[in-house]
């Protein structure tokens, strides 16, 4: 299969963040056989929900020639092994330790059940699109047809 370049979406709230994002990129280089490239750790409020646990997230790209499927079940595993305990249900979020979200694959777009191609949230959230800006501005985005930073000027501009 042809070799794609995805976007991943990390963020942690608990325990050693900044580490736990580290530890995540390594695994996902290591899992994936190509090198990832995280944009810098930038620190954001829960989205969604109450905590007083702040989150640090990033983004990451690198390149697979996995199925977005086999994508999403190598990020569950990293996230179980980097201690992501409960899952969020029903649109309810909660504290976590890690979450890997795949933002783009590719310019695909799909939606199954169990995924949704890019991420329907993904230009609602600076702290997607604000790491998303250091590493990929020009990126544009397959449905909405606007890159990175415009979607970045149209957020911050509501
Ligand atoms: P959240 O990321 O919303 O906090 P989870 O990480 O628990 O919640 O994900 C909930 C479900 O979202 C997963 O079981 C997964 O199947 C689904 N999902 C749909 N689209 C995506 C995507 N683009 N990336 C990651 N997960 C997705
Ligand atoms: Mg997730």
């Amino acid at each position: 299969m042809e070799k794609k370049t995805v976007y991943l979406g990390l963020g942690s709230n608990l325990g050693d963040k900044r580490d736990i994002l580290t530890r995540a990129t390594e695994l996902l280089s290591l899992a994936l056989g190509s090198t990832a490239h995280s944009s810098t750790f930038v620190e954001s409020e829960p989205w969604g929900f109450e905590s007083q646990n702040n989150f640090v997230n990033c983004v990451v790209a690198i390149e697979t020639e996995s199925t977005p499927l086999q994508l999403l079940h190598i990020t569950e595993k990293i996230e179980r092994k980097l201690g992501r305990e409960r899952k969020s249900t029903n649109g309810q979020y909660s504290d976590r330790a890690i979450d890997i979200d795949i933002l783009f694959y590719g310019n695909e777009v799909m939606t199954s059940e169990r995924l949704t191609i890019p991420h329907p949230l993904l230009h609602k959230r600076l702290f997607v699109l604000e790491p998303l800006n250091e590493i990929a501005p020009h990126l544009v985005h397959p449905v909405l047809h606007r890159t990175t930073a415009e979607l970045l000027a149209d957020l911050a501009s509501r």
